[in-house]
């Protein structure tokens, strides 16, 4: 506010605004004045540009014009959506009391600061994911994380020590809004804020816990031993104070669950895997989208949920995946099932915003047409065993609430409340009575008008209605002479002469009071609806969970019966089989004239735990390598996986490294992210681990590269119970399996036809005889002369390599196949031309003839 100077010298509504954005310098104000919502000086211009609004001016401070630009306050979700997602907080500034005439702006209030941490709107989220505020408690090594997604109530609380599990489980917890101490400089891709170094302490969290839920009994909450994820509690209550200012009745209990271990995936291997997007970016290539087959925005979630934070525990997978099976066998309900979850909008998030007073009209019905659906899905599943027996009765007992809610709100709601229209007809007699006077008022006006005209004699007289001046008798001007006594003037016009009378009056009076009154009942009995949804919130909450499980588990069906997905075995034994294993993104983005190769994998933590994989570029090694990471990981998550058959052993971590690009942003080399990558790998390895290494030691020089890769493998192999799939291109390390008993050698096929190569992505059990890197170059589009001299120098390059000398093979037995075909059929041309020219008579010959011939050999030289 550097423009702005001393408040004195503004009008006394400025000096309000001036007041309350002083107490949140920190965000943008939305200050509302009618219709509007309107923001001033730097605000103004900030959020036009951001905006892309009218940039204008109100009043003048210091003698400049002070910059003004506002929103209409019934789109302003839009406009909040776009100003939080550049990074913005909003203070909404609303009018406390109706405008009354009298002296001085109308009492004003901060009622929320909208942050990105901190939304509920639908416009402003995405329905498919949670956006969570998660605070950030340090001490030491050891951290504390407490997140809570205020849009559905959903707490999560997790503890740990160093900084590695802390980025794996931010990244798994995906915040919308960081909350961090004055101290923690880490740096993040979200908005990070900082409530008070105070505010992240256990005692603080007591403290709150017992105002916002009047809960003192610690130990119910799992947090006497967990004080560090408590200490981040504090601080996300404290901050839900400072910006929501309204009781947060929907949030749940933050009780801490001990988790297990579940099965541990680091965030570049999520990257690399390509769970929400393909590495370029495209969350189209991600696993999430192909599948995402879930009905209800609460299934969405959970699904990510799910796959996010993949099981270790067999009896969990079992339940999971015998729901999964039910379903499977039984397609009808499946089909019936489905169709009526599609029928359920948003539970969660529309009662969030009924119990925060934020709903519109329309999440009243949606939330009553979810709750309506409830009893024909638990019919559905309702004999059912397992998991269902929990879902079912999660659903029940509120039918009388959905009767209620259904008799009282209309089935096509506005928008908004303020013209009512929202409560039906017949469910309130008062209501109807008040609806009733306002609707009867044109009979009233045609029956009133009739009987003025005979009383008065004047055939012209009308009975009208402006909004300024209410209703009124209207007479010509050559009648008006003629009007009676109690007739009082009201308006003159060119041609007429308006009228009121007390009739009249004392009508309009009643008229207008019932239409106001009628909206005050239909307030009342929408606040009456919503005390008892807020009081049915737990029961709505657990109802809307078990749809999300129901969701999500039909989801895995229908993927298993829509494309071939087979139920996994997951063991505690050793063995892997995978039988007709397929890319569960890449096979679906394959046209019907190329299907995509299924292919199996044979390995076993104890024998055959490095598979060293070689083959040409784009032959299928890194489909290949995810479709084995993804097929274990999905068979942790009660999915069913790609494949004909599939046996895996239990396993706690997946590590990948594929090859990566440039961190440039955080000043990381490719090279420099590799060896991170492979730090991470070697330092965290655990028994049942799978590894995924596609390509190492590439981003330096051969030599060194070689050597890194050679290293690594042999750690790796080294490292008991852990199954290794490596792929490379250094040829040499194909020697591996003669010296370790656990390596074995795979490759993915060619063929070569027509002097090209056709991939046959098929994986073998062999290593690879060459490297068709030249080849593969060729069909790439390369310039002849540079393929050609890429030929000339491999040659040299072979031949003078010492470590061809040394080993008897180059790098990949590299390229000498392809070399010395290429000097074969040098040869050969190098025949053919010397026998053209030996033919030719040269006496016998026309000049026109030697022309052509020359110009054939020249097209020859230059076709090979
Ligand atoms: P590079 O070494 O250059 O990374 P690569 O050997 O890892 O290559 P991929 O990237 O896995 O090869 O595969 C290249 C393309 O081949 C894929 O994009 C896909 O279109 C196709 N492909 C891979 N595997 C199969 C398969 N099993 N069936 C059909 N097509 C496949």
């Amino acid at each position: 506010m550097a423009k702005t100077p001393g408040q004195t010298t503004h009008t006394p509504m400025m000096q309000q605004y001036l007041k309350i954005k002083s107490e949140h310098s920190d965000c943008l104000l939305f200050y509302r004045m009618g219709d509007f919502y309107e923001m001033f000086f730097e605000d103004a211009v900030e959020a036009s540009k951001i905006l892309d609004i009218t940039l204008t001016k109100r009043g003048k401070a210091n003698g400049d014009d002070i910059p003004m630009a506002g929103v209409p306050w019934h789109q302003a979700e839009g406009y909040l959506a776009r100003l939080v997602a550049a990074g913005k907080r909003v203070a909404v500034c609303e009018q406390m009391e109706a405008p009354d005439g009298s002296k001085g702006p109308v009492r004003r209030e901060v009622v929320r600061v909208v942050t990105s941490g901190t939304i509920t709107e639908a416009e402003l989220l995405d329905q498919a994911r949670s956006a969570p505020l998660v605070a950030c408690y340090h001490k030491g090594e050891a951290w504390g994380l407490a997140a809570v997604d205020l849009s559905c109530g959903h707490w999560r609380l997790t503890e740990g020590s160093g900084d590695l599990l802390l980025e794996e489980q931010l990244a798994v917890m995906a915040p919308a809004e960081l909350l961090l101490s004055t101290s923690d400089d880490s740096r993040h891709a979200v908005p990070v804020n900082r409530p008070g170094d105070w505010s992240f302490s256990a005692a603080v969290a007591r403290e709150q816990l017992q105002q916002h839920f009047g809960v003192s009994d610690w130990q119910s909450l799992n947090l006497e031993k967990h004080e560090h994820a408590a200490a981040a509690i504090g601080a996300v209550l404290v901050y839900l104070g400072q910006t929501q200012r309204c009781a947060l009745e929907h949030l749940s209990l933050p009780v801490f669950v001990e988790q297990g271990s579940g099965m541990r995936i680091d965030m570049r291997s999520r990257r690399n895997l390509e769970l929400y997007c393909s590495l370029a970016g495209d969350p189209k290539g991600g696993l999430i989208h192909v599948l995402d087959e879930s009905k209800t925005p609460m299934g969405a979630r959970l699904l990510r949920e799910w796959i996010d934070r993949p099981l270790s525990d067999m009896a969990q997978l079992n339940d999971r995946q015998n729901a999964v099976q039910s379903l499977l066998d039984d397609q009808e309900t499946l089909q019936s099932l489905r169709q009526r979850l599609g029928g359920v909008r948003d539970m969660e998030r529309m009662l969030t915003r009924i119990v925060l007073n934020r709903a519109s009209p329309r999440d009243f019905r949606g939330l009553t047409e979810a709750i309506i659906a409830l009893p024909e899905l638990y019919a559905l599943i309702e004999d059912r065993s397992g998991l269902f027996a929990a879902m079912s009765s999660a659903m029940q007992g509120m039918e009388s609430l959905a009767a209620e809610l259904d008799s009282a709100i209309v089935e096509a709601p506005p928008q908004v409340f303020r013209d009512g229209g929202v409560i039906r007809e017949g469910f309130d007699g008062e209501l109807d009575r008040l609806r009733g006077l306002a609707h009867d008022a044109n009979a009233w006006l045609r029956d009133y008008e009739a009987r003025e005209r005979e009383r008065t004699g004047l055939a012209n007289l009308r009975v009208k209605y402006n909004k300024v001046f209410g209703y009124f008798i209207e007479i010509s001007k050559v009648q008006a002479k003629d009007a009676p006594p109690d007739f009082v003037r009201k308006q003159t016009l060119v041609n007429a002469e308006r009228f009121i009378t007390d009739e009249l009056h004392s009508f309009e009076a009643e008229v207008l009071g019932a239409r106001d009154a009628a909206l005050s009942r239909e307030d009342e009995l929408v606040e009456a609806l919503s005390r008892k949804l807020c009081s049915a919130a737990s029961m709505i909450q657990q109802a809307a969970k078990a749809v999300a499980r129901l969701d999500v588990l039909c989801c895995f069906a229908w993927l298993a019966r829509s494309y071939n997905y087979v139920r996994p075995e997951v063991h505690s034994g050793r063995s892997m089989k995978l039988v007709g294993g397929r890319h569960p993104v890449v096979e679906r983005f394959l046209d019907s004239n190329e299907p995509f190769v299924a292919n199996d994998t044979h390995m076993d933590l104890k024998n055959r735990r490095f598979m060293l994989l070689t083959g040409p570029n784009m032959g299928g090694k890194s489909t290949y390598m995810r479709q084995v990471a993804w097929i274990v990981w999905l068979a942790h998550t009660g999915c069913f996986v790609p494949a004909d058959e599939a046996r895996i052993p239990l396993t706690r971590r997946i590590f990948t490294r594929v090859g990566a690009g440039d961190e440039l942003s955080s000043g990381r080399s490719t090279f420099m992210v590799e060896m991170m990558e492979t730090a991470t790998i070697l330092n965290q390895l655990e028994p049942r681990s799978l590894v995924i290494v596609d390509e190492i030691g590439r981003g330096t020089s051969t030599w060194d590269g070689l050597a890194i890769a050679w290293s690594v493998a042999e750690r790796l192999i080294a490292s008991a119970d852990v199954l290794t799939l490596f792929a490379t291109h250094y040829h040499e390390l194909t020697e591996l399996p003669d010296e370790f008993d656990a390596a074995f050698n795979a490759s993915v096929t060619v063929r070569e036809w027509n002097g090209s190569v056709i991939f046959m992505h098929q994986v073998i059990e062999d290593a690879a005889d060459q490297s068709y890197g030249i080849a593969v170059a060729q069909l790439a589009g390369l310039p002849r002369e540079v393929i050609k001299r890429a030929r000339e120098h491999l040659f040299r390059l072979e031949h003078g390599s010492e470590l061809a000398a040394e080993r008897g093979k180059p790098q990949l037995g590299l390229f000498a196949v392809a070399e010395k075909k290429q000097q074969e059929r040098d040869l050969e041309r190098l025949r053919a031309l010397e026998n053209v020219l030996q033919g030719i008579d040269i006496e016998s010959m026309r000049p026109v003839d030697a022309l052509m011939l020359l110009d054939q050999l020249k097209n020859g030289v230059s076709e090979s």
